[in-house]
């Protein structure tokens, strides 16, 4: 195994931990622990003149409710521990959430850097060709989405080769989420990941007593935030944390190395840089302040590490000055660590709760899918017309105009992204509030991430036990 601490292994602890609290019976807690399906794949694929073996996995962790659904992951940090531990995650995240899925997750051990586009076609469409040959896939059995090193391009290579394999399937759409919105996507996705971090960011700051008791003031705005990992996840949580809620970004990490800027960072700005120059080294204003973990311990409000598991570690955790990490990436602090900085005070928002958001919209894409057509499609131009029936009686018994901008405001019918996006602040906040709730109820419950498990423990095993399989 790559990772020296088993990832799967610190998932289980806390859920042990989180067990304690409640008073589900043992056999049922192994039951959900347990990952009920793991397939491990070799196949052949052809690299220039020569084959490689490529080593691929798929986990799918609880059969509690199907479909499972967990994205796919191009690393070279992939092994079977990794997609065991993303898996279970995933089985929590969605009982958390209510999202009504299974968890499941896929990896490729590869670096897709490694290879020309057509190279990642290939290896993408044959492990598809495995998934259908296994029963793998499927939108009533396992939907796969992207994670780290995958986007909307393997998902159109995915969907495109199951829809050959499995030619006539009317729900076909739905075998994967995450496409792009020309191929049956959905609105929203690409961002939802981190649009649904400042969503849970949003809430958690705003309860004064809360914030009194880690040293900061309420509300979002004016918060400074480093992030670590200017991916998918990392560069939508900057972005709209900066634009929607007035955050400050004064440090941000890639892979070549940490840059600071007390006055703030351009996030917009900044990914055009990197896309100009492949780095965030020597972005104007801004100074190099180290290698990739550097940032991390830089003082600020809000830490969000965005890029990989094991990033906050017995090593680093005493140095760490933030007062809340979003853990937007799975798994970035240890079990080992998460004690130290506990100890220290600092409020974490745990993985499966805070990176949340692309589940949630996924599953709103596989509903869409499901049902064959786009949300607000039926009803968009029905409120807009009752909205102006509406205010033309308003303005007819008060004898007030009203301009035709405001009028225009006033009778928009809800399009597909403004639909996702008020389901995932929905569920961001409605989920906070209830880990909220149970801490408030249960005292005796030490932090966010143990009444989480709390939370989710108790969902799967009500659906275990109205199943009848345990008493
Ligand atoms: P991504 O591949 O789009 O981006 C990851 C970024 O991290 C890349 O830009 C990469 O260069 C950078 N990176 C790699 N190593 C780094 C290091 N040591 N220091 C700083 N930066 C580094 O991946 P993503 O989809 O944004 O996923 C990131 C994390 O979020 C993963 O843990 C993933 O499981 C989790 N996640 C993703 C989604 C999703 O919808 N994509 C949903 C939930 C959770």
């Amino acid at each position: 195994m790559s990772n020296h601490i088993s990832f799967f292994k610190s998932v289980e602890d806390y859920v042990d931990k989180a067990a304690s609290f409640t008073d589900i019976p043992r056999g049922l807690i192994e039951q959900i622990k347990a990952c009920n399906l793991v397939l491990q794949i070799r196949f052949p694929v052809q690299i220039g003149n020569d084959y490689e073996v490529i080593e691929a996995y798929r986990v799918q962790h609880s059969h509690h409710r199907l479909p499972t659904k967990g994205g796919i992951r191009y690393a070279e940090s992939v092994d079977q521990d990794e997609v065991m531990a993303l898996a279970a995650l995933m089985s929590y995240k969605c009982a958390l959430v209510d999202v009504p899925f299974g968890g499941a997750k896929g990896g490729i051990r590869i670096n897709p850097g490694k290879y020309t586009v057509d190279q990642l076609q290939n290896i993408t469409r044959r492990y598809t060709a495995e998934l259908v040959k296994k029963n793998f896939i499927g939108p009533g059995i396992d939907v796969p989405a992207p994670d780290y090193g995958t986007g909307p391009r393997e998902m159109a290579w995915i969907l495109d080769t199951y829809q050959a394999l499995r030619h006539g399937e009317v729900d076909s759409i739905a075998c994967v989420t995450g496409k792009p919105v020309t191929q049956n996507g959905i609105r929203g996705r690409a961002e939802a990941t981190g649009r649904g971090v400042f969503y849970g960011l949003r809430e958690c700051v705003s309860y004064e007593e809360d914030m009194q008791k880690i040293g900061l003031t309420k509300g979002i705005a004016g918060k400074t935030m480093v992030v670590q990992g200017l991916g998918n996840v990392g560069s939508n949580t900057a972005l709209i944390s900066q634009k929607e809620g007035g955050v400050k970004i004064i440090g941000i990490s890639e892979r070549e190395g940490s840059i600071f800027d007390a006055n703030g960072i351009d996030v917009e700005q900044l990914l055009a840089f990197r896309k100009e120059h492949g780095t965030i080294i020597g972005y104007p204003g801004s100074t190099h302040i180290g290698g990739p973990l550097t940032a991390l311990e830089l003082e600020c409000d809000i830490l969000v590490p965005a890029a990989l598991e094991n990033q906050i570690t017995t090593e680093n955790a005493d140095r760490i000055k933030a007062k809340i990490i979003a853990e937007a990436a799975n798994g970035p602090v240890t079990a080992d660590a998460d004690t130290i900085l506990r100890k220290k005070g600092v409020l974490i928002l745990p993985d499966f709760y805070i990176n949340a958001g692309g589940v949630t919209v996924s599953y709103f894409e596989w509903l869409k899918n499901l049902s064959h057509h786009r949300f607000g499609r039926l009803e968009n131009r029905f409120q807009h017309n009752a909205f102006g029936r509406l205010l033309d009686k308003v303005v007819e018994l008060t004898g007030r105009e009203v301009s035709e901008r405001d009028r225009e405001i006033l009778t928009r019918g809800g399009n597909e992204v403004e639909l996702v996006n008020s389901g995932l602040e929905d569920t961001m906040i409605t989920a906070y509030q209830q880990v909220r709730e149970t801490l408030k109820m249960h005292p005796e419950i030490p932090d966010i991430r143990t009444a989480a498990f709390v939370c989710s423990l108790k969902k799967i095993a009500g659906d275990y036990i109205s199943m009848g399989i345990f008493p």
